[in-house]
């Protein structure tokens, strides 16, 4: 057998593959760009968290579509150049807006080795798909979920929000729906969350053909949990009315402030009324990993489903979504789709059924598990968790500074690492709008805002492992100056506007 291994004589000198010509070249070329990427993250924070673009640089970014070579180096300092110094933030640990991970530079190694394997996750016998699923058996363990459980990586939560509407529909309606379509009973179909919980499970309602109008926006109590007895009277009343309740999504921190659902309690009433229990985890299910947090978590181990990201608060690099199914035959159901050509086999290339692309939309898949098996690995549980429980110390410690201080007003309880507030103002709302972006533009941190009760919000989300007290210390000298300005000129701006000078 070994005669028929192809002799190295045999390789001719083409000319037309895109491999370079002088692989020293290249490799000089290539540690310098790894060295530029080390760099730029031990040096985060000598540079602005973040700068606009200027047109300058945009207008020169934008080419025609290159026919002809380039030196790699010199498209690589058009990179770094244009492109490096423009980018987000979230690296830099003054970035608190939304909810972004910080990354790390073992999750850039990881990310580089799987574009060197150029591996295509869809399915077949090969060692990267174990490692996915190893990756799925250590989730499972983490949540508690029995053996049989299946998992999957996806783009992110909200892809694995719209996966799991799927998936709990396939089980009320039965595959054929996969055949007719939703049909007379799918417009029955109704579904429920809270009025705190993430847009795209509304999205993934109307995606999913069930429509967002057959999505219950239930009320929250004052920490923003959704009110179960609400929920149980909506339930009863759509029932009453002959529409069939299929889905509860609980939110594991909401992400206007952070609040955690009471899921033994959606869970006990999921069992009872026989509702798929879907959990929404994109940033908070990863607290399960902080003995601190694990407790409010309670409840998860009895999902259907939980929908997270690893690249939040797990600290993976963009990007490393992922579904959690409690009964893998289900997962398998709402997705496995014979095909000729992706035939398996119980040897050669195309055994190890089951694939993943059984267990989702997507056939060809790169290899996000690579970055998040180096980081479990790399850093442990343990480490993970207490990041994860700093980041909230250190918004509790954003909470203290703003409750010592009289320009300042907490907007809502600080639950996990997420806090809300605004400097007391006239036109509160215009000055603290103003605020952050001043703040962002300035470069000396990047909150976010959102809206509570019709009040803007300075949104500040500790994610990043790399946020420190000075950091907090930075973002509330930044919102006193600038909020001392704001409001100065704001009154001036309302006296110009005022209907007795307006003419
Ligand atoms: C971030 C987030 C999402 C969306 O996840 P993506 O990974 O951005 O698609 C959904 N729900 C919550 C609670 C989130 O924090």
């Amino acid at each position: 057998m070994t005669k028929l291994l192809r002799e190295p004589s045999l390789r001719s000198e083409a000319s037309e593959t895109l491999d370079p010509n002088d692989w020293e070249a290249l490799r000089a070329q290539g540690h310098r760009m790894l060295d530029d990427v080390f760099d730029f993250i031990a040096g985060v924070r000598d540079r602005p968290v973040w700068q606009p673009a200027p047109d300058a640089v945009r207008a020169r970014f934008r080419t025609a579509l290159p026919h002809k070579p380039s030196e790699l180096g010199s498209v690589y300092r058009e990179f770094a150049d244009s492109v490096a110094p423009y980018a987000t933030g979230n690296v830099h640990p003054g970035f608190m807006g939304w909810v972004h991970g910080g990354g790390t530079a073992v999750g850039v190694l990881a990310d580089m080795l799987a574009a060197g394997l150029n591996a295509n996750l869809g399915g077949r016998d090969h060692m990267p798909i174990e490692v996915e699923r190893q990756v799925v058996e250590w989730v499972r363990e983490m949540f508690g979920f029995p053996a049989g459980a299946s998992g999957l990586f996806v783009t992110g939560t909200s892809m694995a929000n719209l996966m799991a509407v799927l998936v709990a529909r396939t089980a009320v309606l039965g595959s054929s729906a996969r055949r007719h379509g939703n049909g007379h009973q799918g417009a029955l179909l109704t579904a429920y969350t809270s009025r705190a919980a993430h847009g795209c499970i509304s999205k993934a309602m109307d995606i999913a053909g069930l429509g967002s109008d057959g999505l219950r926006m239930i009320g929250v109590d004052d920490a923003h949990r959704i009110d179960v007895a609400a929920l149980r009277r909506q339930i009863a009343c759509d029932r009453e009315a002959g529409l069939q309740p299929f889905l509860v999504v609980g939110s594991a921190g909401t992400v206007d402030i952070g609040a955690i659902d009471d899921l033994m309690a959606l869970s006990t009433l999921c069992r009872e009324e026989g509702l798929w229990f879907h959990v929404d985890g994109a940033y908070g299910a990863l607290g399960i990993l902080s003995p601190v947090i694990a407790p409010q978590l309670a409840g998860i181990e009895n999902a259907d489903s939980v929908a997270l990201d690893f690249h939040k608060w797990g600290q993976v690099p963009y990007d490393a979504g992922f579904l959690l199914v409690r009964e893998g035959e289900r997962h398998r159901e709402a997705f496995a789709a014979p095909a000729a050509y992706l035939r398996r086999e119980t040897r050669g290339l195309a055994a190890g059924s089951v694939w993943p692309c059984d267990l989702g939309p997507d056939l060809s898949r790169g290899f996000r598990a690579l970055k998040t098996w180096f980081t479990l690995k790399t850093f442990g549980t343990e480490k993970l968790g207490a990041v994860i429980t700093r980041t909230c110390a250190l918004a509790g410690y954003l909470e203290a500074r703003i409750l010592a201080e009289p320009r300042l007003e907490l907007l809502a309880p600080v639950n996990l690492n997420i806090v809300c507030f605004r400097y007391r103002a006239d036109d509160a709302n215009r000055v603290n709008r103003d605020i952050v972006i001043d703040i962002q533009e300035s470069g000396i941190a990047a909150p976010s805002t959102t809206v509570l009760d019709g009040a803007l919000a300075i949104r500040a989300a500790i994610v990043n492992h790399r946020t420190d007290t000075c950091d907090i210390d930075a973002l509330i000298a930044a919102v006193l100056e600038f909020g001392g300005q704001r409001a100065s000129s704001a009154a001036v701006v309302d006296i110009a506007a005022s209907p007795s000078l307006a003419v």
